[in-house]
């Protein structure tokens, strides 16, 4: 396994390009951890950002670990076989700190397979004695990402200290508290340890999870809601403020890439953080406001400096919505590089804008639909007219762009049958208008519509909604798949409603749902399975939440109101869309 495993990094390193290369003795060793494969970890913008905080001071260097995959039988592979780190090959147990990396839900049952694979005890409170070979101690096991301060509850007792908010931002402060214990302390790394969680315990942005209890309902007599109370220990906040950069801030921009990651050949450049369109559905707008733009001088300059790529990965909610993005398209193609655009909004692409992409050789444009229902797009406070939607089509093919992907939500509150409809009736036109405008250019590409179940995430409008029926949602799949999938130049690409189901499972869950993933973890089952174990119901974790319960993300003071979302939330249900973000509001609490 070693000898497989040392090989496979071997082609990895070798594979990167602009590596960061620390082969310094640090007094500080830090481990990154993503709890998924190496490719999908070297596409994610923020673990590649956090690889470059944690190398940066002096006195830490930071390697890379993730997870292993030796055969298909994870079961019996992740028994004994240890996680090693990319760069010096140590075992994770031999760095001061581990800090994980957390941007999917999905992924939480990785993180069980990795602190198994190396006997570490799951749970933080049971790693504060020495190891099980009586000799050392336990690092730091830490958490940051989105995650964090998303809903970090149904992990969070697994670590010592999750970073909630922007690492730029936290990192700072706690990392002067780290390099102030390990250079006194050095001799005895438990007290170091100790230290560091208590004195970093009260800066902002730093959650001590042991530091709450969370009192749930009785098992047997189970009311909604789950959660009675949280207890904090005496000290530390009664709520975990999130920190965030401030505007203008220094983008990320992707450090390494390597031929091995999804985005092989592309530089990834961060143009904004948050989004002030207010969709009722979307977590990262939300988490992330304000919104806020990077630095342009920075974005010009990391394009400047891609000389090894072909291709500038431009990233952000709404990347169409930025007054820059004309420059930044612009000097790319002055650079003689294409570019990509995370997400476009239809209201915002005009005929300036679609005439440099084209240009610059883009070849699909990705446009955000969610529904063709027009009462829910008003639930969603997403009301972009299908008039709009099927111009801006007619306007992106004739300028020669071959592509579109189309993203479209099923399961949205309140969804029926007409809703539905509508949304079959926008995606045949949308063909229809597709392939008339594809004939003009004598050429035709694809029109690939994806489809996603409505997933309600913490901290949105929309937090308080139940997931839907799954025999519901896969009735509404078959429905729209009978309808469309045998039109010509459509593409269906449709999201496993499994794994939407356990998305939904962890975004809104609590420390039980943790409890449960182990359950299901250790007997070899199903979340499903082990919710029913537990003595609670599915319904337990996917129903409606009430507007007046205790949630369990109520922990964080993201710095929007609670009420603020209660009354969007209302006004959804009423049909009533909200305007974005503008100059010198204070409705939602944050500016
Ligand atoms: S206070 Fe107003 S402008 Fe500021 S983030 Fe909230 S909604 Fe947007």
């Amino acid at each position: 396994m070693t000898q497989r495993i040392n090989i496979l990094y071997d082609i990895y390193l070798n594979s990167e390009k602009s590596a960061i290369s620390k082969n310094k003795h640090s007094d500080v060793n830090a481990l990154l951890v993503f709890p998924n494969y190496y490719n999908v970890a070297m596409s994610n913008l923020g673990f590649l950002r956090v690889y470059e905080l944690l190398n940066a001071p002096d006195f830490m260097s930071c390697d890379r670990a993730f997870l292993q995959d030796f055969n298909n039988d994870e079961r019996t592979v992740y028994n004994n076989r240890g996680i090693i780190s990319i760069e010096r090959r140590k075992n994770i147990l031999n760095y001061d700190l581990i800090f994980f990396s957390l941007s999917y839900e999905n992924d939480f049952i990785n993180i069980l397979k990795i602190l198994h694979a190396e006997n570490i005890p799951f749970l933080s409170k049971d790693r504060q004695q020495p190891d099980i070979n009586g000799s050392s101690y336990y690092p730091l096991i830490m958490a940051g990402g989105v995650i964090s301060f998303l809903n970090p509850e149904p992990v969070a007792p697994l670590f010592d200290i999750m970073f909630v908010g922007e690492a730029e931002a936290i990192f700072p402060d706690f990392l002067q508290i780290v390099q102030k214990h390990f250079q006194s302390l050095k001799k005895n790394k438990q007290t170091v340890k100790q230290d560091i969680l208590e004195e970093s315990s009260k800066l902002e942005g730093i959650y001590v999870p042991s530091a709450y209890d969370f009192i749930f309902s009785k098992r047997g007599v189970l009311e909604i809601p789950l959660i009675e109370n949280v207890i904090v220990k005496t000290s530390y906040p009664e709520k975990i403020k999130r920190k965030w950069l401030d505007y203008g801030f220094t983008p990320s921009i992707s450090s390494i890439t390597s031929e091995y990651a999804e985005f092989s050949s592309m530089k990834l450049i961060e143009i904004a953080r948050g989004c002030k369109r207010g969709c009722r559905f979307c977590s990262a707008a939300f988490i992330y406001l304000p919104a806020r733009k990077s630095s342009i001088k920075d974005v010009i300059s990391g394009i400047a400096k891609a000389e090894e790529f072909e291709k500038i990965g431009f990233v952000g909610l709404d990347t169409m919505d930025n007054e820059y993005i004309k420059t930044y398209m612009q000097f790319s193609l002055e650079e003689k590089k294409t570019f990509s655009l995370s997400s476009v909004r239809f209201d915002c692409l005009d005929e300036s804008n679609i005439d440099i992409m084209n240009r610059a050789g883009l070849k699909t444009v990705t446009l955000a639909v969610e529904t063709g229902s027009e009462r829910l797009k008003k639930i969603i406070n997403k009301d972009i007219k299908n008039e709009t939607i099927l111009a801006t089509i007619k306007k992106i093919i004739e300028s020669g762009i071959m592509n579109i992907k189309a993203y479209f939500m099923i399961g949205l509150p309140t969804e029926d049958i007409y809703d539905i409809q509508e949304t079959i009736a926008l995606i045949k036109l949308m063909r229809i208008q597709f392939v008339e405008s594809s004939r003009k250019n004598k050429r035709i590409g694809k029109l690939t519509i994806g489809l996603s179940p409505f997933v309600p995430k913490a901290w949105t409008p929309l937090q308080w909604e139940n997931f839907e029926n799954e025999k519901t949602l896969s009735k509404k799949i078959n429905f729209i798949y009978k309808e469309l999938n045998n039109l010509p130049n459509i593409s269906l690409n449709i999201n496993s409603v499994k794994s939407a189901f356990t998305e939904a499972f962890f975004a809104r869950g609590s420390r039980l749902s943790l409890n449960i993933l182990i359950n299901s973890f250790n007997n070899n089952s199903t979340i499903k399975k082990a919710i029913i174990a537990s003595g609670y119901k599915i319904d337990d974790f996917m129903r409606k939440y009430s507007t007046e319960e205790i949630l369990p993300w109520d922990i964080l003071d993201q710095g929007i109101t609670k009420n603020y979302l209660k009354e969007e939330y209302d006004r959804a249900l009423k049909y009533k869309t909200t305007p974005g973000c503008f100059e010198g509001c204070k409705r939602c609490g944050i500016c």
